[in-house]
């Protein structure tokens, strides 16, 4: 079974154009209503969630830092998870969040690095590339 590719993979160039003129929350509002049509992205079954989180019980030390790892809802391809998820937390959340840039990332306010490709975070701030795949990390804040 492979998973689909949503419109903003199958046009990709033309989406990596639009996403790079994101200037403004006006404009991120506007990309994300054009391309992210997450209401019609397939969603992973019950039992694929289930498979997933069996896998991914045990956390797991990568580049000398500790990992657990994360799972989306969403059923599509890696590359397409990676795009997306980069684009939300580290395009979306600074133009939405106006404290964004400002606020130290510590794992104290609730920041982590993550990897929505190979689907790990930590909470050990330090190297943004990923150890696995060697992508960029993505910041994700999660505030309580
Ligand atoms: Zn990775």
């Amino acid at each position: 079974m492979t998973a689909s590719l949503p419109s903003f993979m199958q046009d990709h160039e033309v989406f990596s154009a639009a996403l790079a003129a994101v200037k403004t929350l006006e404009d991120w509002i506007r990309l994300q209503r054009e391309w992210f049509d997450t209401a019609n992205w397939p969603k992973k079954t019950s039992s694929q969630l289930a498979e997933d989180s069996a896998r991914k019980r045990n956390p797991l030390r990568l580049g000398g830092r500790e990992w657990i790892y994360t799972s989306s809802v969403y059923d599509i391809s890696p590359e397409a998870r990676y795009e997306y998820y980069y684009a939300l937390r580290m395009i979306g959340a600074p133009l939405k969040f106006p404290s964004w840039k400002s606020s130290p990332k510590s794992a104290e306010l609730g920041w982590r690095q993550e990897c929505p490709f190979c689907e790990i975070s930590t909470a050990e701030i330090g190297d943004p590339i990923c150890p696995k795949c060697g992508r960029k990390l993505v910041l994700t804040w999660y505030p309580d």
